[in-house]
């Protein structure tokens, strides 16, 4: 198969006639794959990259499998000439956006737009279908059962969906010349082509299936056009429409008109560069696909315009040791060290890098999950993949790593302290973690494991030790409680090294 069969349009300015193809493009279009470019961000430089290129590819209606690439050069491009375009775009109900772990991408596009006076940047993507997602859905559902979630790469999807192999090689090219070479425009292109492509293979098993489970499949056996007088008759479909949030009669007005499209304005249609996108009829497929996996993604107002908000939030927020830390504050404006929405319990989940093994065990005694590499020694791509996998934010002390650092949902954090309760207490401190007395000691400190609920007398102790583990005579008599590691049996007592511990942990975290 083919991949790039498409024509590619190259646009650079909102006078060519590239840009008006976009145009009327999109007006034809109820499925688009989203991706961008960006140049590679150099190791401690800590601001959002500049996004320079976005690529759209565009599946036309009525033919189901023509399609059209669109790379939009953002460096020439004035911004604010497209931003209620694209704005209109992401946010159309009519428009389902196709993207790999776009969140990312959407953040540094916001940011560039934000650096060149647009608003607030972008705040939302919706409704949005992550390749890897439905990946992952339906290959589970293949083998009859829920499997963990993999993380693929978009590579290893593309590789296996459609037997394709896609160059990575590229990626961290320089995005930021121009000309682009002949490869990094075939290279852009592929790489939001291929979600579209994807995307067909997907619907196809979908149908295949025949998903009548979620009740919404028996309702349109043919391809639907949303006419006013179905939503009328058919209750169900007006059902649909409002659970897709298709509630703004306007938009319902236009979604029925596919003879009139440019005679139904709303008012801010009238603004320059603003097109009326929602006049056609979304596929009846497309829909349900929506229904089932549909997603969105939104950004909080600090992601958008990172600059400004994070020095602001975070000066008013370091009221500790402030002297000391304000510089680091201020050398600190990259991305958000953790995305709230990532982690699993309202407290990120580290994985500590070789280098800094020692901060991985202060991070237990204070009761945060911090997990390090399977390997002792793991090159950068086991790291990121465990980060991933594992859900864990990445902390290291390898400046490197952060070149990798859009790879990774997760984010990575540079430890810039050098000793282990500096390290500590930095870590505390920029992800705001919440530590208190009671969560002291509530983790195995060799192996991140959890405790056994119920203490343990001397006697059950002496038996689990055997072997293993050297119990000191003197807590014989002594009634100490022991507590045994779930994962690795270590047993933990109230001994004079606990409490020096205690002690000096409720220092280092100013514990009062
Ligand atoms: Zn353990």
């Amino acid at each position: 198969m083919e991949l790039m069969s498409s024509p590619i349009y190259f646009v650079s300015s909102t006078e060519s006639p590239e840009f008006n193809q976009l145009n009327s493009s999109l007006t034809r279009s109820s499925l688009v794959g989203l991706d961008a470019e960006w140049k590679p961000v150099r190791t401690h430089q800590s601001t959002f990259p500049t996004v320079s290129l976005l690529q759209i590819a565009c599946r036309l209606i009525p033919d189901e499998t023509e399609s059209v690439v669109f790379l939009l050069d953002l460096s020439t491009i004035p911004l604010h000439s497209i931003y209620d375009l694209l704005k209109q775009v992401f946010e159309s109900p009519c428009i389902l956006k196709l993207g790999f772990k776009f969140k990312q991408d959407l953040k540094y596009l916001s940011s560039t737009f934000v650096a060149q006076g647009c608003h607030l940047g972008f705040e939302k993507v919706e409704p949005y279908l992550d390749i890897a997602s439905v990946y992952n859905a339906l290959q589970n559902k293949q083998k009859g059962k829920e499997l963990p979630k993999q993380s693929k790469s978009l590579a290893a999807i593309c590789k296996d969906v459609l037997r394709i192999s896609l160059s990575k090689e590229l990626q961290c090219s320089d995005w930021s010349c121009r000309p682009l070479s002949e490869e990094q425009v075939q290279y852009a292109a592929a790489d939001a082509h291929c979600l579209l492509k994807i995307f067909d293979v997907l619907r196809c098993k979908f149908c295949k299936e025949g998903n009548s489970r979620d009740g919404v499949a028996e309702i349109h056996p043919f391809n639907v056009k949303l006419g006013l007088k179905l939503i009328m008759e058919e209750p169900d479909t007006c059902n649909v429409i409002i659970k897709t949030k298709f509630c703004n009669a306007i938009e319902m007005v236009q979604a029925t008109t596919t003879e009139f499209p440019q005679k139904i304005t709303t008012p801010s249609d009238s603004d320059l560069g603003r097109l009326s996108l929602n006049h056609k009829a979304i596929d009846d497929t497309i829909l349900r696909i929506i229904k089932r996996y549909g997603d969105k993604i939104v950004l909080k107002l600090f992601d958008r315009s990172p600059k400004g908000s994070k020095k602001k939030g975070k000066r008013q927020s370091s009221s500790y040791n402030k002297e000391k830390r304000s510089e680091d504050i201020d050398e600190w404006e990259g991305p958000p060290p953790w995305d709230m929405s990532l982690g699993g319990d309202g407290c990120p989940k580290f994985l500590c890098d070789v280098m800094i093994e020692g901060l991985a065990k202060h991070l237990r005694c204070v009761g945060i999950d911090a997990a390090v590499p399977y390997t002792k020694k793991p090159n950068t791509r086991d790291l990121i993949e465990q980060a991933e996998k594992e859900k864990r934010v990445l902390l290291t002390r390898d400046a490197k790593l952060l070149r990798h650092k859009y790879l990774i949902q997760n984010q990575i954090y540079l430890v810039k302290s050098l000793l282990k309760n500096d390290q500590l207490v930095e870590v505390i401190h920029t992800f705001q973690l919440d530590i208190s007395e009671d969560k002291l000691m509530s983790r195995c400190a060799k192996c991140n494991g959890r405790f056994i609920q119920r203490p343990l007398s001397t006697e059950e102790a002496l038996e689990v030790a055997k072997g293993f583990q050297v119990i000191p005579n003197c807590l014989f008599n002594k009634n100490v409680e022991f507590w045994q590691c779930k994962d690795c049996n270590q047993l933990y007592w109230e001994g004079t090294q606990y409490h020096n511990a205690v002690q000096k942990f409720i220092e280092v975290c100013k514990l009062s």
